[in-house]
């Protein structure tokens, strides 16, 4: 059974997840991506290599389009009760309690996002909706993070297109002290610091890569990767399982546009794309939720895996980014795409 540690410093958590267990030898040469169709445990007609399925969306041909299952090697899953014991007075230690889900885009083993139709990645935007409310349904699962893992070297194992949902038993600290900052910015100025970066970034215009369909997609001032983007809905919004239907519709849209950007400029490079939401607030003071609705706007990252973590970022934890935002925007403003 996994769990998480945590030293005295409480600045880091860590899941220690035995069972995705490697012995030395795993560790030799890196994992080969499984990218035949025949051994794909994603592909229509190997639903049985999954674990006993959670959702799936039926098409009029009665066959899936989108499919939920457990992952099979969960960093984190259900348990009776979360305990939290020190550990010599030193360490703290949570059992892992959470879930780990894993969101098969579509029965295409080789069409990416760009290659869907609009339609199938609606679907897929409802799914992820479906299954973030269904998690958040649980107080246990203090913080849930939907991520999308493309390519190799930005740790896919499996090539078939797919995200995955993670639920977590506590708040990463560095999600925390985001929050606080952002709580804090709020009560100061009685304005949500993510909707003041918008305002900016639009006024200025450098780092802006396109804004339609009710979102702006920019290279954010702080950049830390090259070619990093963001995309946030234009008006304030904190939860994304509140989005309307319309709004599905339009992030469908610029989804797509943003993912075919990145693959025409970059060469369909290794990315993770990380959705960042509002936290599960049902603990909160009815005035802690305004506070926390406030000052939390809900946004897609994603972050192209071009360059490496090296020692100096490892080290001291600030990144060095070749790539100026207003540059990278220029570049991904003058690809040229369709839809
Ligand atoms: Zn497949
Ligand atoms: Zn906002």
């Amino acid at each position: 059974m996994s769990e998480l540690r945590c030293g005295p410093f409480a600045d880091q958590w860590v899941i220690s997840a035995p069972e995705r267990g490697r012995r030395p030898s795993d560790y030799r040469r890196e994992e080969e991506e499984r990218s035949k169709e025949e051994d794909c445990p994603f592909c229509p007609g190997n639903e049985q290599m999954t674990p006993p399925e959670i959702y799936r969306v039926t098409g009029e041909d009665r066959r899936w389009r989108v499919r939920v299952v457990p992952n099979k090697f969960p960093a984190l899953q259900d348990q009776p009760r979360l305990d939290r014991e020190a550990v010599a007075d030193v360490f703290v230690r949570v059992n892992g309690v959470g879930s780990h889900e894993v969101v098969i885009d579509s029965p295409e083993h080789r069409k990416e996002i760009p290659d869907l139709p609009l339609e199938q990645i609606e679907l897929i935007i409802d799914t992820y909706v479906l299954r973030l409310r269904a998690l958040m349904e649980k107080s246990a699962h203090r913080y849930v993070l939907l991520f999308k893992n493309h390519g190799k070297e930005a740790g896919a194992s499996l090539a078939h297109p797919h995200s995955q949902i993670i639920a977590a038993p506590i708040v990463p600290p560095a999600v925390e002290a985001r929050l606080q900052a952002a709580k804090a910015y709020y009560k100061k100025k009685r304005r949500c610091p993510f909707c003041d970066i918008l305002v900016e970034e639009i006024r200025c215009g450098e780092r802006i890569i396109e804004e339609a369909d009710g979102y702006v997609l920019l290279a954010p001032y702080d950049s830390r990767f090259p070619f990093e983007m963001a995309i946030y809905p234009r008006d304030h919004a904190h939860d994304f399982t509140a989005i309307t239907a319309e709004q599905r519709r339009g992030l469908a849209r610029v989804l797509k546009r943003t993912l075919s950007r990145l693959k025409c400029l970059l060469e369909d490079p290794p990315y993770n794309l990380i959705l960042q939401t509002a936290l599960n607030s049902r603990e909160e003071t009815t005035a802690g939720q305004k506070v926390l609705s406030s000052s939390s706007h809900w946004r897609i990252e994603i972050i192209p895996r071009l360059t490496r973590m090296a020692g100096f970022e490892w080290g001291s934890g600030l990144h060095i980014n070749p790539t100026p935002p207003e540059e990278a925007a220029r570049y991904l403003r003058e690809v040229a795409i369709t839809g």
